[in-house]
């Protein structure tokens, strides 16, 4: 198979239309046997449940070459588990599981031609999402639904080097307890816009959500959830029933414990033990981990000891392993690799 001529190693993280997608509609309680099309776009009605109330859940994940030429993706069981209890938050029908893994690996197989080269940095994302599509104008759910996955190649997330990055704590809620934070859906992105456009506007990189209650614990930013290293090389991560649960964090964690030999906590992060300690990042499927040099809340700055210029060293090994695993440079647990071609 031909690659396309695409300038993989500049590329951004922008839309470019591929050959294939996959839809599968729902009608009268029941999946269709869903299929590859060539058409970008999507007809719907006017009133459309997704259009007036927001109806719509999505995963994100990546395809990649590893070293030896093969095209693989990360644990897409979890993507597809995810979005099940994503859809049944949102009173949707759940897509079947082993569907969803089998029309991943089709929409891959599809565009293999868009799958960047190993060693350029760039990957094929892989976007499945669902809405409501037939016409809802009282307030309930929809009858009818769409299933879909695009994939577009992204280039790499850091050009460069992986430069710390400073953000802020946030003045805005992300989600309400027992609310819609541990789901995917876009409505938690529509309402983090605000948030995120101010932050850029006064000067950092992300915003640092703290729980809505109290506001007094970490919970996660718009998109990424944290990892925090003590002085003593423990590995900490938030726990909360309101942040989205991070393949890559969960992963993260697993190596830190199986493959490092480190100790991690999954618990409460108070906003005031932050300061204490020593690395700091922000982990999902874009850029695996971004680290954090910097937090500022409210004009007060906590610099972490690993500073501006690079990633902590804890945090490097954790990138440098999971990362590792993922190219196939390094054995991967049982499952985490799905071949695809
Ligand atoms: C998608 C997402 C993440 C990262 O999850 P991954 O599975 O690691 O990509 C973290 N937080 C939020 C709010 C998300 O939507």
């Amino acid at each position: 198979m031909e690659k396309k001529n695409l300038d993989w190693e500049n590329m951004g993280f922008s839309y470019i239309q591929t050959d294939k997608r996959y839809v599968a509609n729902y009608k009268d309680g029941k999946w269709d046997d869903g299929a590859l099309i060539d058409d970008p776009n999507i007809v719907m009605n006017e009133c459309a449940g997704v259009l007036q109330y927001a109806q719509t859940v999505f995963e994100g994940m990546k395809a990649y070459t590893t070293e030896d030429g093969h095209i693989v993706t990360f644990r897409p069981d979890l993507n597809a588990s995810r979005m099940v209890d994503s859809a049944k938050r949102l009173e949707m029908p759940p897509f079947p599981e082993d569907r969803f893994v089998d029309a991943v690996a089709q929409v891959v197989k599809a565009n293999a031609a868009y799958v960047p080269p190993y060693g350029s940095g760039a990957t094929l994302y892989i976007r499945p999402y669902m809405f409501g599509i037939n016409p809802v104008i009282g307030v309930k759910p929809a009858d009818e639904y769409q299933f879909r996955i695009f994939a577009t190649p992204v280039g790499p997330y850091f050009k460069g080097g992986a430069k710390p990055i400073t953000i802020c704590v946030s003045d805005f809620d992300r989600a309400a307890p027992h609310g819609t934070g541990h789901i995917k859906a876009g409505l938690n992105y529509a309402m983090s816009l605000h948030a995120i456009v101010t932050a850029h506007a006064n000067g950092f990189d992300e915003n640092m959500y703290l729980d809505s209650a109290t506001r007094t614990k970490v919970e996660e930013t718009g998109g990424a959830n944290f990892i925090f290293v003590t002085k003593d090389n423990k590995v900490v991560t938030p726990h909360s029933n309101t942040i989205l649960p991070s393949i890559t964090r969960r992963s993260i964690m697993y190596v830190a414990e199986h493959y490092l030999g480190l100790e991690v906590e999954e618990r409460d992060v108070y906003f005031d033990e932050v300061k204490d300690f020593a690395e700091c990042g922000l982990c999902g499927t874009a850029a695996v981990i971004s680290p954090v040099g910097k937090i500022v809340n409210h004009g007060e700055e906590i610099c972490f000891p690993s500073g501006m210029e690079k990633m902590g060293p804890v945090t490097q090994k954790l990138y440098d392993t999971l990362t590792g695993i993922q190219m196939g440079h390094i054995e991967a647990p049982e499952g985490w690799i799905k071949v695809i071609e």
